[in-house]
């Protein structure tokens, strides 16, 4: 948080705003869940856990948009992506695996 998001004031640290004396703990606290999202998503990749890793850079991005965040969740994303690929089942001779389940489709009328 750069300003105060009632009357745009630079923000300086406090928990209220210095000029209008806006309420800015709830703002406060989401930023800070962001940042322990994001250090939690740090360790999960760290340990190499994407999924868990992108499930919560992905929170944390929700919460407050970074530029770490947002490639954190990318990457990890892209690399849980490939561990799922390399457990899916063989597949069989011509090279094709077993076929997705379609959705149901509902036609009007
Ligand atoms: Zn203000």
């Amino acid at each position: 948080m750069e300003t105060c998001p009632a009357c745009k004031a630079p923000f300086k640290g406090g928990q209220t705003c210095h000029r209008c004396k806006s309420d800015l703990r709830p703002l406060i606290a989401v930023a800070e869940r962001a940042v322990a999202c994001l250090a939690a998503a740090r360790a999960a990749f760290g340990q190499n856990d994407y999924q868990t890793a992108c499930g919560l850079a992905c929170q944390s991005l929700a919460l407050k948009r970074s530029q770490e965040a947002e490639s954190l969740c990318r990457y990890a994303g892209f690399l849980a992506g490939r561990q799922r690929t390399i457990r899916l089942a063989p597949a069989d001779s011509k090279g094709n695996r077993a076929a997705r389940k379609q959705s149901p489709v509902t036609s009007p009328g």
